[in-house]
């Protein structure tokens, strides 16, 4: 690890490490429910001692880490797999589409980067008890890492939130508070409960180290693509802090002096739940009214990274798109049956995103591009259940399975 400060992304200010814990403590004032965070941190690292230590022949990630690693977990990650897909690519008319299958961490989302960095800090801060808001994949991640490493973890959650992730939640033996309202509803109560009550609060963007954790996905991009920048990321945006560590990775390698370019960011919403995109589009910030899709990880009215995800896009030159829930779900199935791998709707959302972009010529033909699939489609099989049939059961006899075979057993679907 390296030496670093925290910078308020509001209004500038640096504060030591250990001065400050979530938001700019000037800039908090100004901060009510119901509008974006406003004095979000960042963390500035020494980049002249990482470009000094950093080997790529031996590369020491541990320097880009915001917590020593004798305080890190002992919850076992590794580098998820990054794959060209030139099947998913020519479905689109692109030579050079590639998967980062974030599903495959080891509670099923991309989440488990940032709260195994926030459970680091538990630990460096002596503190038992990470509590969190989330719309379900943050809360199954805490729930599995605080597990690991001998934590409590107290969740707040919308009681929509899809069945597997509150089973993962339970079993991991994490205390989860279901709230009757909406994700925003429980993000304020989390607030509310630890401003009172104490306890680590793992918010996103709330908690510095959330933007962070998620960085590691970027480097681990950057690493795995062979020590280059791809010509773009999709990633599927909800309080767009997932965007912002993207960012944040390809900020640092730049300020370290190991990479030149940026890569173009592109954001990816769901059209009800899509504030982002509108403060990206018009430069004007408004909630989203009805946050409802299918695609529940993106589902939020007032995105608490909306601030610097519309900067990380802007500076990156990237853009925004939307898509519908049906196009989610067509998406999701062209997926899985073109590349094997199985995503919730709210990652699948970049898949019909590069098919936005192909009908809108925004990126060209042989440009490499990257979606960043965020979460495992089991998590939410009822969502994946609306676009399939399930066949009915047949008896034990061939006879059974000819008169069977004449019908369909799921649309679409060749035998
Ligand atoms: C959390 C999540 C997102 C969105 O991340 P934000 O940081 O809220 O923008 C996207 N996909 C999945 C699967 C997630 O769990
Ligand atoms: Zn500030």
């Amino acid at each position: 690890m390296v030496e670093f400060v925290y910078k308020c992304s509001t209004c500038g200010k640096r504060y030591q490490r250990g001065a400050v814990r979530y938001l700019c403590p000037s800039c908090v004032r100004n901060y009510r429910p119901g509008i974006p965070l406003v004095g979000v941190l960042t963390a500035e690292f020494d980049y002249t001692a990482i470009r000094r230590q950093f080997k790529k022949v031996k590369p020491d990630w541990n320097l880009f880490s915001a917590v020593e690693s004798k305080f890190h977990p002992p919850y076992a990650m590794k580098a998820t797999p990054f794959f060209r897909s030139e099947a998913l690519g020519a479905e689109f008319g692109f030579s050079n589409v590639w998967i980062k299958n974030d599903g495959l961490n080891p509670s099923g989302s991309l989440k488990d980067r940032a709260s195994f960095l926030i459970v680091a800090e538990a630990n460096r801060l002596g503190e038992n008890t990470v509590v969190a808001a989330s719309t379900g994949n943050a809360a199954s991640a805490l729930a599995a890492v605080c597990a690991a490493a001998d934590k409590r973890a107290l969740i707040f959650v919308p009681e929509s939130a899809p069945k597997g992730k509150l089973v993962q939640m339970l079993l991991y033996g994490a205390r989860v508070v279901l709230v009757k309202g909406s994700y925003d509803d429980a993000f304020r109560l989390s607030l509310e409960y630890t401003a009172v009550k104490g306890g680590l609060n793992r918010n996103t963007a709330y908690h510095p180290l959330t933007i962070e954790g998620k960085k590691t996905v970027g480097l681990e991009i950057w690493q795995q693509n062979g020590w280059r920048v791809p010509d773009a990321i999709i990633v599927p945006v909800g309080d767009g802090v997932i965007l912002s560590g993207v960012a944040k990775a390809f900020h640092d390698l730049k300020a370290a002096g190991l990479i030149s370019k940026l890569p173009r960011l592109v954001c990816a919403q769901a059209e009800n739940s899509s504030a982002i995109h509108h403060y990206i589009t018009t430069g004007k910030y408004r909630n989203a009214r009805h946050p409802a899709t299918i695609a529940d990880s993106i589902s939020v009215s007032t995105p608490s990274n909306a601030h610097l995800a519309r900067k990380a896009v802007l500076e990156s030159n990237g853009f925004s798109v939307t898509v519908t829930d049906e196009e989610i779900l067509a998406a999701q199935q062209t997926l899985a049956r073109r590349t094997g791998v199985f995503a919730e709707p709210a990652a699948a959302a970049t898949v019909a995103a590069l098919k936005k972009i192909q009908a809108r010529k925004l990126l060209g033909p042989q440009k490499q591009i990257v979606l960043l699939i965020t979460g495992h489609g089991l998590k939410d099989v009822d969502a994946a259940m609306t676009n399939i049939q399930m066949p009915a059961a047949i008896e034990p006899t061939l006879a059974s399975f000819e008169k069977s075979h004449n019908c369909s057993t799921s649309k679409g679907a060749r035998l």
